[in-house]
């Protein structure tokens, strides 16, 4: 039995793409949630549809949430061949609750980067032939790379070559960030922006390692939701297109068909590559 996971599928576009993949994947759907009652409501919505999604606990922020998940993967399925880390946060449309910057910047590339690669670093062992990931990112990586200065964009683009590298970007970006020093030392001023270009440079990362292993047709991408702007989710106010259009690019990325050539390691915009 083949097994996909969406991480913070209890709403929003992860739970558009527990929904997507209910409909299109051969084998049992895991919706995971931070939440077990908003988890498991999500479940029953997705009932009533008449789709059949699991349910299992995860907080990415967690380790020990992340590794329970694993060995039960492990003890039922043995594996493991869809990951859609979906799972993230952001203030930009609430400022309201938005904590004070040097705070933001900290939580943001905590939860949305390092929390991430941490889920990556526990799941990826059981990956099987043929596994799919998806690192849900956004094109706001894009917008953050252009407000870096050219020196840090260069930075960026040609002196990133290991997880290790990109760990060290985004805790500088932090450490700067509490002395309100980020613009100084070349970053971007916006959180979220400069959390996603440590997932989208993760990804491509995370696909040469698993090529210079050996890997057997593991695929890794990063993408964008690829519909010209914002979905209506509760990270956005609800301004934007239906969550199932959204969904359509990653899902685009956790379904591609065994031994593509291509995408590989790349952000994906609109099921295109996209050089950002
Ligand atoms: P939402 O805020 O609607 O949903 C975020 C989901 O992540 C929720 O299920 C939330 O759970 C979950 N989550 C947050 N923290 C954790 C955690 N520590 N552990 C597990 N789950 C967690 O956002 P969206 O649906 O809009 O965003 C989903 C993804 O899409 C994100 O990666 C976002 O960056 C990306 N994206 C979204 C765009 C948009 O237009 N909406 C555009 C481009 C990218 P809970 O309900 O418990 O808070």
């Amino acid at each position: 039995m083949k097994v996909a996971v969406v991480t913070g599928g209890n709403k929003g576009l992860g739970f558009g793409i527990v929904r997507g993949l209910c409909k299109s994947f051969d084998g049992d759907v895991y919706l995971t949630a931070r939440n077990e009652s908003r988890g498991k409501a999500a479940i029953q919505t997705l009932e009533k549809e008449g789709l059949h999604p699991k349910f299992h606990h995860l907080d990415i922020t967690d380790h020990d949430s992340i590794v329970r998940l694993r060995d039960f993967l492990q003890n039922t399925y043995q594996g493991l061949d869809v990951l859609v880390n979906n799972a993230a946060i952001a203030y930009q449309f609430n400022d309201s609750v938005a904590p004070p910057y040097p705070e933001e910047a900290r939580e943001v590339c905590h939860v949305n980067y390092f929390c991430t690669l941490d889920t990556c670093e526990v799941l990826f062992p059981l990956l099987r032939p043929h596994a799919r990931v998806c690192n849900v990112s956004s094109l706001n990586c894009h917008e953050s790379f252009s407000g870096c200065s050219p020196s840090m964009q260069n930075r960026i683009k040609n002196e990133i070559h290991t997880i290790a590298d990109v760990n060290t970007l985004i805790s500088d970006y932090v450490k700067a960030a509490q002395n309100n020093q980020h613009v100084k030392e070349g970053f971007d001023q916006y959180p979220y922006g400069m959390s996603k270009i440590g997932v989208t440079l993760m990804s491509a990362i995370q696909q040469r390692m698993f090529d210079e292993k050996g890997a057997d047709d593991i695929i890794v991408n990063s993408c964008d939701v690829g519909v010209g702007g914002w979905v209506a989710t509760d990270m956005t106010g609800q301004y934007g297109v239906p969550i199932d259009k959204g969904a359509l690019n990653p899902l685009y990325c956790a379904l591609l068909p065994p031994n593509v050539k291509k995408p590989k390691g790349k952000f994906l915009y609109d099921k295109k590559e996209y050089d950002w």
